[in-house]
Parts: C-alpha cells; structure tokens; sequence
C-alpha cells in the first residue's frame, strides 16, 4: 500500500490561505507545521477531500467554495455577553474566537466589537462566505495512533497536547 492521505492518517502540511482576490488570511507558522488526523473534521472538508491520495512533497493548490469550507455568509443574530463574563485578562477584540457551552456541547463565537460593559459577538465563522484558495505542500505521513483515533484529533507538536484533553 502506498503512503498516501487518507483515512486514519495524520498529516502535516504547510499551507497559505487567500481569498479570490489573492489577499493572504492565513498561513502556517515557519517551522510549526498544521497537523490534522484526516477522516475526523479536523480540517475545512473541501481541502481534505483534495488532498486525500497525495504523497509527502506534493503541493496542491485547492480552492474551496464557502459550503465546503467555512459555511456560507447567513444572517445570524449577535449575542451580547457582560464584559464581567470573560475572563479577567481576556483579550477582547474583533476576531477573536473562544468558546462557549451551550445544551448541545461548546460553540464557537467570534468577538465582533467591545461596547462598553458589553461583549458583541456572532456564531458565524469570519470567513463564512468566503471562497478559500489553498496552497497547500505535504511535509509528513504517518498511521494515526489508537488514542488519536479514538480522540479523534493528531498528538504532538502542531497538534493537540496528550495532556491538554478538554475532556
Ligand atoms: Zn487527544
């Protein structure tokens, strides 16, 4: 069997995101790869689904419309939260993510402004709508451990931490 991406694989790719407009949003680190286990969602499905059957040193440039990627732009009510509900030394600016718990498990938010003791933010991902033009190269391969699979995420470095479980 050859060494390609597929199930059960974790991969570790470099990679720069721009829009249709050529405008960079998003690039790897140097030296601190992206590191996803392909099969569980741990990546936008539009770029995993073009990289599977790719071999370590290919490069791919793949773009992905917004229903495969982060979800078409809705309209989506804003939830306001008291500035006295984050943490103290929260940093509090347009785009940043955390987390919150709801009935149906945590749910991402995005902060979109600060308004005096007020926190406004939206569930909508910031590149919701947005066509996302990926160019991506395959640096590493390997079988994904028993305990990523069954976490359902990679281990080690540009992964989650064995020791950082949520869990
Ligand atoms: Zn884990």
């Amino acid at each position: 069997m050859s060494d390609v991406v597929g199930e059960k694989k974790v991969v570790s790719i470099e990679y720069v995101l721009r829009n249709a407009a050529g405008e960079e949003l998003d690039r790897s680190q140097p030296d601190h790869p992206l590191l996803f286990l392909c099969g569980s969602h741990n990546i936008v499905p539009g770029l995993e689904k073009q990289l599977l059957g790719k071999a370590v040193g290919d490069e791919v440039d793949a773009v992905v419309p917004p229903e495969e990627g982060y979800g078409p732009k809705m309209k989506v009510k804003d939830l306001r939260f008291p500035r006295s509900s984050f943490p103290a030394d929260a940093k509090l600016e347009k785009g940043v993510q955390f987390m919150t718990r709801t009935e149906k498990g945590p749910m991402p938010l995005w902060v979109k402004k600060v308004q005096g003791p007020t926190v406004i933010c939206t569930p909508l991902h910031p590149l919701a709508g947005v066509e996302l033009h990926f160019h991506v190269k395959i640096l590493e391969l390997r079988d994904a451990t028993e305990e990523e699979l069954q976490h359902g995420h990679a281990h080690g470095p540009g992964g989650h931490h064995p020791h950082d479980e949520e869990e």
